[in-house]
């Protein structure tokens, strides 16, 4: 047995971005444990982060260059992979130009701080117009809502650690750790919260944090916005200083009217909870004054997503809990300091949509990722690059995402791991894992539940065969003419820490590179700090776009899939095993159905049909069918449409679609 040594550093599974200690012999990462002293995580590590030395054994690890020869995915060298690559995509250049290539970006690049910095230059840089991320896949709306409501993007805001009253839509912190806001330490962040408050749970499911919660409301899905929109209504109508409004928002009255409709009754009819519970949840929210509201992707990938989130703030400006104590605050960046500039950076304005959408406007630059097939199928792509993600597990439309793939000259990925789309690439360039590359955690600057920023170094050494994302995509950009990197950097030369001196700051990597602790802090700003830099310093309440929006809502069917996340895996990835891909059903809707537990089912929408096992519970609500999402074999995406978008944002429908369900009496399963 060698020298075992331990190495600070933070796990880059997801966002929460939690402190680790693994241990190292041999030159492999034998144990992992949560860092006591992280001012995020505090020793907290999931299921997946405790997975993290067995990810760096996984038999799909990628440790060479492949590329197809005669429809077999080859080795390769670097020099020979990049040389056929770079021929390729010059004809493609030479004939149809640089738009005809483009780019998609999953979860595996954000927490690769210099790969992600050296996407978005490229992207910027090249003017492909084919940029893409998940982000148009499960929160487009945030983003959307922000713009319309106060003209940025950059709003991050996070529940006061001191907020009487947290109520949540839709999200699962318990398992998904937040969702851009990030909820590290789940479990007792929301055990603190209910110490001196209330935590509400609105979920169409009775999940992990649900079980946690001081009540559960179980709605139908598809229908929080009616909620919010009852609360606004109540409140406006008495209990709220109008005037101190007025100051604050602007379309005051627009919003006033569009909430109109929804009366104590109207509103629980529409959305399958009891009066009681409505006027409850109304005296929860009047004994706190202030609250702190929080979604999640239960929320944000349904059809109301934006107008959930356009009422959500709403709520919160109508209680004066956005950038109060006791309400919402704003986290302007460790880094970023929002809160030390002149302004807050602008959206600006939104520019035309894809060929084959133009009137989807484009979302911080880019186009909505659903469209990629049509894009395929129409001739406009013809060379894709997917960095960090899984377009076959996280697209909708499955069937016509596996049609189109195989049309494009150039599928390249650049991944750790191989996964469902590796065996559609015509290239495949190997990247560095999270513990072999040293990094800083840029992109959930704002993301952050305090003002923080950390720095790890290498804990292992780097496999032969891989290269690191900003060299990857240097020398794609070179192919396509553009500098990814400033001048007087030599892509051959420059090494990862030089880049991410480049990003983050020389003086600021120095002193985390020599402190004992791999991380500084600053204290939360006063409140009150965003919003003398809002657009008249106001918020907007009732943005044209969404009051029209909410008039074209369609009734949710009477049977609708939603998906869901698991503990044991994250998006497209297992991470451990024990998880199943099953379909939660009622036991009313089973009971109607004629389906039994444990009984294969079919379950069909109009884009498609799966086949998989049903699991009869209460735990979730009659008229859903609840499916996780990220499984290859047993893909849900395959319910899902990419032909209906929502008109503001290109998101598919993933939750909300309607779906019928029979038992199969007999029939293999597609996964269990
Ligand atoms: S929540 Fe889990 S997966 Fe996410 S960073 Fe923390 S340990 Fe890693």
């Amino acid at each position: 047995m060698g020298d075992r040594t331990t190495h600070r550093t933070y796990c880059r599974i997801c966002v929460a971005v939690c402190g680790l200690e693994v241990d190292v012999e041999d030159g492999i990462a034998v144990a992992v444990r949560g860092d006591d002293a992280h001012p995020l995580s505090a020793g907290y590590l999931c299921n997946k982060g405790r997975a993290l030395p067995a990810i760096h054994q996984n038999p799909d690890r990628l440790d060479t260059p492949l590329h197809r020869v005669d429809g077999e995915l080859v080795a390769a060298s670097w020099p020979d992979v990049l040389a056929d690559l770079e021929s390729t995509v010059a004809d493609i250049v030479r004939e149809s130009g640089p738009g005809a290539v483009g780019f998609f970006t999953g979860a595996g690049m954000y927490l690769d701080a210099a790969g992600y910095w050296a996407t978005r230059r490229l992207s910027r840089r090249l003017d492909s117009g084919h940029f893409y991320s998940d982000t148009t896949i499960d929160s487009a709306a945030k983003y959307r809502v922000m713009e319309l409501m106060a003209g940025s993007y950059s709003l991050m805001a996070h529940a006061d650690p001191d907020a009487r009253l947290v109520l949540m839509f839709g999200t699962n912190p318990v398992v998904s750790h937040g969702q851009t806001p990030m909820f590290e330490d789940p479990v007792r962040r929301l055990r603190r919260a209910q110490d001196h408050g209330e935590v509400w749970v609105v979920d169409p499911r009775t999940t992990e944090s649900a079980r946690l919660a001081t009540r559960h409301l179980a709605i139908r899905p598809g229908t929080d916005f009616a909620v919010l929109a009852f609360l606004v209504r109540a409140l406006v109508d008495s209990g709220i200083d109008r005037a101190g409004l007025d100051r604050r928002a602007v379309n005051v009255e627009q919003l006033v009217s569009a909430v109109a409709p929804y009366t104590l009754r109207e509103t629980a009819a529409c959305t399958a909870l009891s009066e009681v519970e409505l006027v409850d949840l109304l005296a929860a929210v009047r004994r706190a004054g202030r609250l702190a509201v929080l979604t999640g992707t239960g929320v944000t990938m349904s059809p109301a997503g934006n107008i959930t989130e356009w009422l959500t703030w709403a709520l919160l400006a109508v209680t004066d809990s956005l950038d109060r104590p006791g309400g919402m605050w704003f986290n302007p960046g460790y880094v970023a300091r929002l809160d030390q500039r002149a302004s807050i950076p602008s959206a600006g304005e939104p520019g035309a949509g894809p060929p084959t959408r133009p009137e989807i406007p484009t979302l911080m630059g880019e186009w909505p990722a659903a469209v990629i097939p049509a894009e395929i199928e129409a001739g406009n792509l013809r060379a894709l690059f997917v960095l960090g993600g899984n377009v076959v597990t996280c697209l909708p439309d499955t069937n016509r995402v596996l049609e189109a793939l195989p049309r494009l000259e150039v599928l390249t990925v650049v991944d750790v791991a191989r996964n469902a789309t590796t065996p559609y690439a015509t290239h495949v360039l190997p990247a560095h894992a999270q513990l072999e590359r040293p990094d800083v955690p840029l992109l959930n600057d704002l993301f952050n539940s305090k003002l923080t920023l950390q720095y790890t170094r290498p804990v292992l050494e780097p496999i032969d065969g891989c290269r690191s994302a900003w060299w990857i995509l240097a020398r794609v950009g070179r192919m396509l003419g553009v500098d990814v990197l400033p001048p007087g950097v030599d892509v051959d030369t420059a090494t990862d820490d030089a880049v991410l001196d480049l990003i983050a700051g020389a003086e600021t990597l120095a002193t985390l590179r020599g402190a004992e602790t791999p991380w500084l802090e600053a204290p939360m700003p006063a409140s009150g700090w965003l919003t003398d830099k809002l657009p008249d310093r106001r918020w907007n309440v009732a943005p044209d776009a969404l009051v029209a929006q909410l008039a074209t809502l369609e009734a949710p069917a009477a049977l609708v899939l939603t998906p869901r996340r698991q503990p044991k895996r994250f998006n497209g990835r297992t991470i451990r095993e024990g998880d199943h891909a099953e379909a939660l059903l009622h036991p009313e809707d089973a009971a109607a159905w004629q389906i039994a537990n444990g009984e294969l089912v079919e379950v069909s929408s109009v884009a498609g049909s799966l086949r998989l096992r049903a699991r009869v519970t209460d735990a979730t609500s009659v008229g859903t069918v609840s499916i996780p999402h990220g499984w290859a074999d047993c893909n849900v995406n395959v319910l899902v449409s990419s032909r209906v978008l929502d008109p503001l944002t290109g998101m598919p429908r993933s939750s909300g679609t309607a779906v019928s369900v029979r038992p199969v009496a007999t029939a293999t399963p597609a996964a269990t």
